[in-house]
């Protein structure tokens, strides 16, 4: 039989280089911090701009004129980041692009969200995007954001992350006087009325413990109850990001979707030796909610960053900004569902991704009938293949779950609709969308070697 006439999938780690094992540690080491200080899309953001700066890129509204080799980013609102590397042929010819997205699923505070019941002080909380519920319960939980003023003072909020900060929590009820909860359906075991997070118990003289704590709040931030109502502060577990294993080969940690290949694109984008092609990363804000408002991958102001980028090359006519759409390719960079041995039953193994084997590729998501998926064409799929094997990326493709057991969607489409080649390709997460994610670093280092070879494509 001709040799590798049957695709044989193997783990990365069977029989691996030490040199590349070293390298894959090092590189995860860098991730885990980075982790560890982007909990939120907006810290997130904070951490790829002091990247960006460090490596040389300038903000494009500094920039009167970009040419070849010219670095630049553009800032949506503290919430998502786009930036490119300008190529030598002119941009209407095409650019390489990889998107993350830097929001995860987490518990917002509603506007009003501080009461006192039986002498405990609580936050009511909306959740975004799908933690299940009961999973928010009894974990140690930090608060994240901003709160702004009517006069623009923004106070930075982050409680809960440093070794003596307090932490919060959202209580459970105990099993001895779990009767009624064990009869539930798990989805509705605990509803999200029921996420309210524990904050304080001590009351002041007038024995009022809202009135305590709001206190506090105002010594420590100089804020009254009412300026709640122009916060946006984000409850995230306060777990630390950590080496998961007696081998050190995973690593388990809150926010992994999309963090994980937030990190990849941006470490693949400043190191990337581009040729000719421009070349684009997008963070995306919102995707968790659908890519809506204006720093979700639906707003325009990704056009206006393209059409900055030709404005400020000289090269803007009329139908440029679609000529660069239709010309240009992207790898979707977000997370895919990895193989659970605990639940190998809702995937189909011969399609499903095995953590440790590499980055994966998904042609589609969507559900169902491949409802709501953009589909890469077969002649893309293998342009991405070529591009990967002759770097020798290690890659696995497959799709998400069983047929008809689920779904799920990316910003893959959002491009896709624009005229772009668009596919998948992200790390596989266990337990994805839950508190603390687990990743393979095999698969970490893969994402970022994949991203890296598709920016040096031309
Ligand atoms: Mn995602
Ligand atoms: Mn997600």
């Amino acid at each position: 039989m001709e040799k590798d006439i049957i695709n044989e999938k193997t783990s990365g780690w069977l029989k691996i280089d030490s040199n590349l094992k070293e390298k894959i540690f090092d590189f995860c080491k860098g991730y885990i911090k980075f982790l560890n200080v982007a909990k939120t899309e907006r810290e997130a953001s904070k951490e790829i701009i002091s990247n960006l700066k460090d490596c040389g890129f300038k903000n494009i509204n500094d920039v009167q004129s970009l040419k070849e080799k010219d670095k630049v980013y553009m800032i949506n609102r503290d919430k998502s980041i786009y930036a490119a590397v300008i190529g030598s042929k002119n941009i209407t010819e095409g650019v390489n692009l990889v998107g993350a997205h830097i929001d995860s699923p987490r518990l917002d505070l509603k506007p009003n969200p501080l009461y006192e019941d039986i002498k405990l002080a609580l936050f009511k909380t909306h959740y975004y995007g799908g933690i299940k519920k009961y999973q928010w319960t009894t974990i140690p939980l930090s608060i994240h954001g901003v709160i702004v003023k009517p006069s623009g003072e923004k106070i930075e909020v982050e409680i809960g992350e440093k070794e003596d900060d307090p932490i919060f929590t959202i209580t459970d009820i105990l099993p001895h006087l779990a009767q009624e909860q064990y009869e539930k359906k798990v989805g509705k075991a605990v509803t999200g009325e029921d996420l309210n997070v524990l904050v304080g118990s001590i009351p002041n003289d007038d024995d009022k413990v809202k009135e305590n704590i709001m206190n506090l709040l105002n010594e420590k931030y100089g804020i009254k109850e009412i300026d709640f109502y122009s916060s946006e502060l984000e409850v995230v577990p306060a777990f630390k990001a950590k080496d998961l294993g007696f081998d050190r080969s995973m690593v388990a940690a809150y926010g992994q979707d999309d963090r994980v290949c937030a990190y990849a694109t941006l470490k693949a984008l400043t190191d990337a030796n581009a040729k000719d092609k421009t070349i684009v990363s997008i963070f995306a804000d919102k995707e968790e909610i659908g890519s809506v408002g204006n720093t979700g991958m639906c707003s325009q102001m990704f056009d206006l960053f393209i059409n900055e980028l030709l404005n400020k090359k000289g090269e803007n006519t009329p139908g440029a900004l679609n000529k660069t759409y239709c010309n240009s390719m992207m790898l979707s960079a977000d997370v895919g569902a990895g193989i659970d041995p605990n639940y190998k039953s809702t995937a189909e193994e011969n399609n499903a991704s095995k953590i440790g084997f590499g980055v994966e590729l998904n042609k589609y998501t969507g559900s169902g009938g491949k409802s709501g998926a953009s589909d890469a064409n077969a002649e893309f799929v293998a342009k991405v293949r070529r591009i990967f094997e002759e770097k020798s990326v290690k890659y696995q493709v497959s799709e998400l779950g069983k047929v008809d057991l689920g779904g799920g969607g990316t910003i893959a489409y959002i491009l896709a609709d624009k005229g772009m080649d668009v596919i998948d390709c992200g790390v596989p997460v266990i337990s994805m969308h839950s508190p603390y994610e687990v990743t393979s670093k095999f698969d970490i280092y893969s994402a970022y070697l994949a991203y890296k070879a598709f920016f040096e494509e031309d």
